[in-house]
């Protein structure tokens, strides 16, 4: 068995800090030293887009040295920041967003078949 992957970030507040690194991190090449509370793993965003405009991003997220007592600002149990409404959502949470969603992609149907009755003179 391999040993864990570890990564070692530099910080204002306690120098070079080791800290476990999960597998679906995408890295830290963009680190900047920083508060330790500050460390965030953070897995690859999955974007929404509709005609090159960003609509939602989601992702794995974890800050291990977090002290937030609000799971939903991010902390050190593993979520899935979600931007808008830049909230870090738990595994109901997601699934409420997913409901929420298929919902909203439903009344879009129903919408685009309001409009489609009105261009063709069936309704007012
Ligand atoms: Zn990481």
């Amino acid at each position: 068995m391999s040993a864990p992957r570890t990564v070692t970030l530099a910080t204002v507040d306690h120098g070079d800090v080791t800290v476990p690194e999960p597998a679906w991190c995408t890295g830290h090449a963009d680190h900047l030293p920083g508060h330790r509370a500050d460390i965030l793993h953070k897995g690859a965003d999955l974007t929404l887009a509709f005609r090159s405009g960003e609509i939602l991003t989601a992702g794995l997220a974890q800050s291990p040295y977090a002290t937030s007592s609000d799971p939903e600002t991010g902390g050190p149990t593993v979520g899935v920041s979600v931007y808008p409404p830049g909230r870090t959502l738990t595994p109901t949470g997601l699934y409420d967003l997913a409901a929420d969603l298929d919902s909203y992609a439903d009344r879009l149907r129903d919408l685009a078949d309001q409009l489609t009755a009105i261009l063709a003179g069936v309704a007012e």
